[in-house]
């Protein structure tokens, strides 16, 4: 396991928070307003020519807002990087995030496996304003160097990948991209958590999450992140406020009642997907279990090398195909029928008719989605329970 420093539970609850908030408030208070009030045209001048005594003061709430800088703030001292920008989402980070760092004539290298909005995004939507992009061989970092161009300038991959928790090396993603002065790091960390892995560590620059999952951890708010050095933040940060992809008042606030409880919900997370993963492996009517804890996994060694926990997120084939897994996910009683991950109730999902539905099962193989995958998201029900469910079902 890493013994690198990963988030405690005291960091969790406290670190990037201010101790005194206004009205004596504990929690930082929704301040749920859409434009911020001047005394007079004084102080605006003051303002907008950089002089005001607080500059952080609001003037209108798609450029800031007191409750989601307070969650920023936090985030950043979690991920470990200078700043911080929440967004309404997500894919409203990635979206923003790539925007902001490249431009006509550059290039990307990401990796086959990202999510598939992301690529999405990428393949149909950057290319349209110019930027190139290289897809790489899900888990190939021996060919990142040679992937890299003079006008590359982001490399981008999950780890954990989504389905098949695929760990990749961060050490040699970072050392890459450092080789290139021009060229930045940037990981999808929202598998891991800080609490698992702090992609900074090993010399990433930025780490994007989707706080809907984990960070959130409830499966009842939408919102995203971008982290790292201040100068990039800022720039995303202000294109954040041209594109509107801003965070509600509520939402960051949601995330940041979340974040205090991130430790001991993955604590928990991580000790019954390992138990889950465990159990599946030996069950009859299991071909095959996807958990990086499970020495089985083709990257367990990484996983290992660089996670303090593999997650709570297990993939497993059923025995059978697609219906033989519709009938798994059909008859679980506790873990609830969703697509998403992270919160704390267990989601159980079979990518083949939930995500992936619109493609044919040829489609589907041929970018490794097999018809009997299931993805269990463990909530923080009793290990007990969510292993009784699933022998129940099978
Ligand atoms: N990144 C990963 C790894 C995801 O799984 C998701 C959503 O499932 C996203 C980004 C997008 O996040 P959101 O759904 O919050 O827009």
């Amino acid at each position: 396991m890493s013994e690198r420093k990963t988030i405690t539970s005291t960091e969790a609850v406290h670190a990037g928070d201010d101790k005194f908030k206004a009205y004596e408030s504990v929690p930082m208070p929704i301040v749920q307003t859409a434009t911020y009030t001047f005394a007079d045209s004084a102080e605006i001048a003051r303002y907008t020519r950089g002089e005001h005594s607080d500059p952080e003061r609001g003037e209108y709430a798609r450029y800031g807002n007191p409750t989601v800088r307070s969650v920023e703030l936090r985030l950043a001292a979690l991920e470990g990087t200078e700043d911080a920008a929440l967004f309404a989402s997500g894919m409203a980070a990635v979206t923003t995030g790539l925007f902001a760092l490249v431009k006509s004539g550059q290039h990307i290298v990401l990796f086959q496996d990202c999510y598939r909005r992301t690529l999405e995004f990428v393949k149909d939507v950057l290319t349209r304003f110019g930027v190139a992009h290289t897809l790489l061989p899900a888990g190939d970092v021996a060919s990142l160097p040679d992937a890299l161009r003079p006008e590359t300038r982001l490399v981008l991959s999950e780890s954990p990948t989504n389905p098949y928790l695929s760990c990749i090396d961060l050490e040699r993603v970072a050392a890459a991209c450092r080789s290139r002065r021009t060229v930045k790091s940037m990981i999808d960390a929202t598998l891991a958590t800080p609490f698992n892995c702090r992609p900074t560590n090993f010399g990433v620059d930025l780490v994007v999450h989707s706080a809907t999952k984990y960070l959130a951890g409830h499966n009842d708010v939408m919102a995203g992140v971008v982290c790292g050095p201040a100068g990039l933040v800022s720039i995303i940060r202000d294109l954040r406020g041209v594109l509107g992809g801003v965070c509600d008042p509520h939402a960051a606030f949601l995330v940041g009642r979340g974040l205090k409880t991130l430790a001991l919900r993955l604590e928990r997370q991580n000790s019954t997907a390992l138990a889950v993963a465990q159990w599946l492996e030996k069950h009859p009517k299991i071909e095959r279990v996807f958990y990086p804890g499970l020495a089985s996994h083709a990257t367990h060694g990484i996983a290992r090398a660089q996670m303090s926990g593999f997650g709570g997120v297990v993939s497993f084939v059923v025995r059978g195909g697609l219906a033989a897994a519709s009938s798994l996910v059909d008859a679980t009683r506790l873990a609830r029928i969703a697509v998403s991950f992270g919160g704390v109730e267990t989601l159980i999902e079979q990518p083949a008719v939930m995500s992936y539905y619109e493609m044919t099962s040829e489609q589907r193989q041929a970018i490794g989605i097999s018809d009997g995958l299931i993805r269990l998201s463990v909530g923080i029900e009793d290990a007990g329970d969510v292993i009784a469910d699933l022998q129940a079902a099978l």
